[in-house]
């Protein structure tokens, strides 16, 4: 006999769908072989990739990469950021992020992360004095305050990156998130908004950090000119530099951009059914006392396809419990800081020559639940997955309440 009471529980893990348009793309594209962004002239996918990206975000210029860690390594040497830099960036992120600075010759400055899984602003405010450029993670798409952050950041005269690997499609303020720094970076890998397994873009609206971008990424000799359609300033800007930078080769293929840009028409219904699912959940947890999903702050409308609770401070000793019980019931949910070696528990970061104590990130990264929501997920896988987290809270905590009594 069948339990119709519990639909069965989804694989959370499973990628992003691939829409039946880009199969027939993906096959013409085969039949040629023509895989190489610049092996034809103009109009490569990855070129019309580019401008496509582009014009949904509302930036001037993109340019496609290999991933998001390349993107952000490659903004860090537009912006010629000197041999040991101080970059901020903030102790909640994945390891790619204090990755990237230190691959582009830069030292990473940690600043602690709230309880919110977002920038801590007093520390921020300290820290930022003696940095030399900000980058920010909206890890897991948390917007931090970045009116505050682009103010400081301005102010003091020091460029602002933006890490959007996981942003895509949230707003701050009616403004794309990836378009308030000078640099901003998103990811196509399988667990990003669009899925092309890897690969990365970078935004920018500043002629001179698209240029030397454009060139760094490896447009040898004058692989430049296929990059599309270009205004005076930037067609300037590279013939300035023409000769005159590294190529790191890290090209996005048109394989890559095949599958990516049909995604890209996906993009807002992708949007809205993430909101959707990760609201629908939230609300569930935040109508029990043993859970609390932070609010997003008010400037901003998010896109997410995971969602991160705490467990309440008063059963918080309970978390690994938590943890185990929702295991038990078939259901994995990752404790940032309790899982071992994980990679956005910034103590396991120790290829870095400091590895600062921050004592509120850590408090929070211990108690941090993490669930994939995919945006493929609908109202009853949503459900199904909530009552497992509800049912474990209720052998949890409330028999730890009744022992309490
Ligand atoms: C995924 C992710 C990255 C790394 O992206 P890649 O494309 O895999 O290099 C960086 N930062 C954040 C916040 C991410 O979620």
């Amino acid at each position: 006999m069948t339990d119709t009471s519990s639909p069965r529980l989804p694989d959370v893990h499973a990628a992003e769908p691939i829409p039946q348009d880009a199969w027939a793309q993906v096959e013409q594209l085969l039949s040629t072989a023509d895989l190489f962004r610049y092996t034809a002239a103009d109009q490569s996918p990855v070129a019309l990739l580019e401008a496509e990206f582009a014009q949904t975000l509302g930036a001037k210029y993109a340019v496609a990469v290999a991933s998001c860690s390349a993107a952000l390594f490659l903004a860090m040497k537009a912006l010629d950021l000197p041999r040991g830099a101080k970059v901020l960036i903030p102790a909640f992120t994945f390891a790619a992020v204090p990755s990237a600075v230190v691959h582009a010759d830069c030292t990473p400055v940690l600043v602690d992360v709230a309880e919110n899984f977002r920038i801590d602003l007093d520390d921020f405010h300290r820290k930022i004095e003696g940095a030399d450029a900000v980058l920010i993670s909206h890890m897991r798409g948390h917007t931090s305050d970045m009116d505050a952050i682009a103010a400081a950041a301005q102010a003091k005269g020091i460029p602002l990156i933006e890490d959007a690997a996981h942003s895509l499609g949230t707003t701050w303020g009616g403004q794309n998130i990836g378009t308030i720094g000078t640099v901003g970076a998103f990811s196509f890998q399988s667990y990003k908004m669009l899925n092309a397994g890897e690969g990365g873009i970078l935004v920018t609206d500043d002629a001179n950090v698209a240029a030397r971008a454009i060139i760094m990424s490896g447009a040898y000799e004058h692989n430049w000119a296929k990059h599309g359609t270009f205004d005076a300033a930037l067609k300037g800007a590279l013939q300035g530099w023409q000769n005159k930078l590294p190529l790191y080769n890290t090209r996005l293929n048109n394989l890559s951009a095949t599958l990516i840009r049909p995604q890209l028409q996906a993009l807002p219904g992708r949007v809205a059914r993430g909101r959707r699912n990760h609201d629908h959940v939230a609300d569930r947890l935040n109508a029990q006392p043993w859970f609390v999903v932070p609010p997003s702050l008010p400037q901003e409308q998010r896109a997410p396809d995971s969602l991160q609770f705490h467990i309440s401070e008063e059963y918080r000793d309970l978390t690994e419990d938590f943890a185990r019980c929702c295991a038990a019931l078939g259901f994995k949910i990752q404790v940032f800081g309790l899982a071992e070696d994980n990679a956005r528990a910034f103590w396991n970061w120790q290829f870095l020559d400091d590895v600062p104590e921050l004592p509120q990130t850590k408090a929070m990264l211990m108690s941090a639940c993490d669930v994939r929501l995919p945006t493929w997920l609908d109202t009853a896988d949503c459900d199904a997955i909530a009552d497992v987290i509800l049912r474990a809270g209720q052998q949890v905590f409330a028999r730890a309440a009744l022992v309490a009594e």
